[in-house]
């Protein structure tokens, strides 16, 4: 009895690496083809900044995303949507380039979708003069008699606004429409988001039944497993000192592209190109390999299966529709 005890423990530990061995490569095949997006380019630079574009640091960070991942997944095919500063499939607007992004990644049969941005917010980068009210000085002025009476003049001075707002953010597709607005009018006051406004990209009808379908689709296979990687990449960014605004849900034309690719999608908002410091650091070598080294490492935990909790649990807990 002892004997076969002992033979059957020396058959578990022989084929514990197997299993293992099983698991990991069952995760991995999950994470067989990933679509890098990064966002605008060409005729469409994204947010500007003080001295760089949106579209120019989310393509250098995209591409020195794609070589670290080439070097520690080399088996995971990489689908760039575009490799150079213009739109993806060269097309001549922006509606046409997102169609092309999720028929690409449709097309290629992507597991994963990472869409790469920068944010904006406030009047204009690195910050503005405001003309304020300092103070209240004595002057005279003649009335209609001739005699001279004093009054209270305001004194005007022009003071430099810092554009504070800053800390990355990552996106996913809000199954619900009406959570989703409540989201982004949090931010309404600082807070452009994604300079998409003109698009003229359909929504999808939340009351379609086709539509209703290929949501229940997204919420079942999909939501969970964006939600993980959105929340892995901003514990990454904390973890790296950033500020994090956390994972959010929107379901506007700026990130139509997440509910158009049938796939985990999320959308990452490297920081703010309009805060002079984040500008700096998004486009520093410095910063560039922490950013590139925090997605890694979310994406490391994702492929082996990590299910961390959500940041903000109010804001991402998935309802019915
Ligand atoms: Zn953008």
């Amino acid at each position: 009895m002892k004997k076969l005890f002992s033979r059957g423990l020396l058959l578990f530990y022989l084929l514990t690496p197997a299993i293992f061995g099983v698991a990991q490569s069952t995760a991995k095949k999950n994470v067989r083809t990933i679509i890098i997006d990064p966002g605008h380019g060409g005729l469409d630079p994204g947010a500007p900044g003080s001295f760089s574009t949106e579209a120019d640091v989310s393509l250098a960070v995209a591409l020195k995303l794609g070589k670290a991942l080439e070097k520690e997944f080399p088996d995971i095919k990489q689908v760039f949507t575009r490799k150079t500063d213009m739109l993806p499939g060269n097309k001549p607007n922006k509606d046409a380039a997102n169609r092309y992004r999720a028929t690409l990644a449709n097309e290629s049969g992507g597991d994963l979708f990472i869409a790469i941005h920068c944010n904006s917010a406030g009047r204009k980068p690195g910050g503005w003069y405001q003309r304020v009210v300092v103070g209240t000085e004595t002057k005279y002025r003649k009335n209609k008699k001739g005699k001279k009476v004093a009054y209270k003049a305001k004194i005007y001075k022009n003071v430099w606004v810092e554009n504070k707002v800053k800390g990355t953010e990552t996106y996913i597709w809000a199954v619900n429409k009406n959570e989703a607005k409540i989201n982004s009018m949090q931010h309404n006051h600082d807070y452009f988001g994604e300079i998409d406004s003109t698009s003229t990209l359909e929504l999808p009808d939340p009351s379609d039944p086709a539509e209703k379908a290929r949501m229940l689709i997204y919420t079942l296979n999909y939501f969970r497993k964006s939600l993980t990687l959105a929340t892995l990449v901003e514990k990454q960014f904390v973890d790296s000192g950033r500020v994090s605004r956390g994972v959010k849900q929107r379901n506007d034309k700026g990130i139509w592209v997440l509910q158009a690719t049938g796939m985990p999608s999320i959308l990452i908002e490297l920081g703010f190109i309009t805060n002079k410091e984040e500008e700096e650091y998004l486009n520093s070598e410095k910063g560039q390999a922490t950013m590139v080294e925090n997605i890694m490492n979310a994406l490391r935990a994702y492929i082996a299966g990590a299910e961390p909790k959500p940041v903000q649990k109010d804001e991402v807990k998935p309802k019915p529709f």
